[in-house]
């Protein structure tokens, strides 16, 4: 297959939104392969863990042999090295997330000239959307239902009301 063909959606996806769904539903139309990678990353204290948000992006994409769920340590351009892989997919959301975008995709072609980070422009109702809004609102115990899939809505009931309970605990404790 031809390398190019081969696209690498790396994340935190913590956890994956429509909007992250959207931009893997796109790049399935672009290209033959895609791998979503879900990054285990250490300095980042996600809320959910790195078996959780592998399992909330499965439950999500569903099956189909040209989609891979896969997950990542360290650097990416080594994974995409190991997965024979040259492009990198991004969404590009508001003029915010441009400068960061630009340094990484900057970063990671002067670490491997073969490699090429893609950007697809997000749609138009995911502009605002982002996995740490979704996390603000449901901790607070705000309707998500229009951001994540259903996976997701019912995991983040079950995390905060596990969370809150073990706040009572503490209070009654106290
Ligand atoms: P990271 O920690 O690598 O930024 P994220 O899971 O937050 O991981 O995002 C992964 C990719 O998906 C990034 O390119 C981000 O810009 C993109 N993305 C996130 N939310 C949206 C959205 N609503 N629309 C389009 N792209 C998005």
């Amino acid at each position: 297959m031809n390398q190019h063909r081969i696209a690498v959606y790396p994340g935190s996806f913590d956890p994956i939104t429509l909007g992250h769904l959207d931009i893997i539903t796109r790049g399935l139309e672009i290209f033959e392969r895609l791998i979503v990678a879900v990054a285990n990353n250490d300095e980042k204290t996600p809320l959910f863990n790195i078996d959780e948000r592998l399992e909330l992006v499965r439950q999500t994409v569903g099956s189909n042999p040209r989609l891979e769920v896969d997950t990542f340590n360290g650097l990416l351009i080594d994974y995409i090295r190991r997965r024979k892989a040259h492009i990198i997919l991004r969404g590009l959301r508001a003029v915010t997330d441009f400068e960061y975008e630009y340094q990484i995709a900057q970063t990671n072609h002067q670490l491997d000239k073969n490699t090429e980070t893609l950007f697809l422009m997000t749609s138009l109702p995911y502009a605002f959307l982002s996995s740490s809004v979704v996390k603000e609102v449901a901790s607070h115990g705000g309707n998500v239902d229009s951001f994540v899939p259903p996976p997701v809505q019912e995991a983040l009931r079950k995390k905060f009301a596990a969370r809150s309970d073990s706040r009572d605990n503490d209070i009654v404790r106290i």
